[in-house]
């Protein structure tokens, strides 16, 4: 299946990213796989290659490095005119035993660099390129420990899970999402926040029972969404998830 819309994933060159890469690519998308280091984009894009899909290139991208968004956005713009899809991906766990009364600055000011204030510097960058597009769609991919509705409500399977700086990290995206799309309501942009779910990836040392390809395929549901979509939400594999 061809087509000529584009996508640009962060942090793709490995887990959810990867598996979301693939996907779009197998719908005919010209897939833009993010990753900070060139030499693993490369790898992965070889992988997609033995896999016989042509239509992904690497894009070198730190989503910590200003610099490095803005090379990126100009190689970008010498390829492609308009981009329909964003899905800000890139993401790390930081210390995770870490409760808010030991935390440290310097690794909450970490997680937070990558998991809200890369997606927002990233998604400021690209939304020339993505305003081109008739149908632009950004997916900031979330997790569930970031609902301060789940947090709070001690029933839920993963309310033991009180990783400071991810989960704050995640409820900032959360709130990036919602502020982006009333900015952009008027507009033919969506944008949403999606939770993969507990996934088996570098990210979780390898826990969780989901694999990224469950992760992904909810995550390009949210990038695929057709007009009458939504926009400014949170959902996961079962629906909308609560703030
Ligand atoms: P992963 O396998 O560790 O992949 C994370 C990706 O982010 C890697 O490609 C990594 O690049 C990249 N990355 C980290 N910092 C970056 C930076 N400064 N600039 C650019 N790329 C950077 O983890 P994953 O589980 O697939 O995570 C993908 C997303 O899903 C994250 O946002 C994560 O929070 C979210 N998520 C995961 C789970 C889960 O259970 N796994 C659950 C909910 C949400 P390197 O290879 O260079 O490190």
């Amino acid at each position: 299946m061809k087509n000529d819309k584009t996508a640009l994933i962060t942090g793709a060159n490995k887990g959810i990213g990867f598996e979301t890469a693939k996907q779009l690519a197998a719908l005919g998308y010209n897939v833009f796989l993010g990753s900070r280091n060139k030499a693993n984009g490369l790898k992965a894009i070889e992988e997609l290659n033995k896999l016989g899909f042509t239509n992904v290139q690497a894009l070198e991208i730190d989503v910590t490095n200003k610099e490095s968004i803005q090379n990126a956005k100009e190689e970008l713009k010498t390829k492609i005119s308009h981009l329909d899809v964003l899905i800000n991906n890139a993401g790390i766990a930081g210390i995770i035993s870490n409760l808010p009364s030991v935390d440290s600055i310097d690794n909450i000011r970490n997680v937070l660099e990558t998991n809200f204030l890369g997606a927002v510097q990233v998604t400021q960058h690209f939304l020339e390129l993505l305003g081109k597009s008739n149908a632009p769609r950004i997916v900031n991919v979330s997790s569930e420990l970031g609902s301060l509705t789940l947090q709070s409500n001690p029933e839920w399977e993963f309310y033991p899970y009180k990783v400071f700086a991810y989960n704050t990290s995640k409820t900032a995206l959360n709130s990036a999402t919602v502020m982006f799309a009333h900015e952009f309501k008027d507009t033919a942009l969506k944008i949403n926040s999606v939770a993969p779910g507990y996934t088996a990836t570098d990210l979780t040392n390898f826990g969780g029972e989901r694999t990224p390809d469950m992760g992904a395929k909810v995550i390009v549901k949210y990038a695929t969404l057709d007009i009458n979509g939504p926009t400014g939400k949170f959902f996961n594999e079962n629906g909308e998830v609560a703030w």
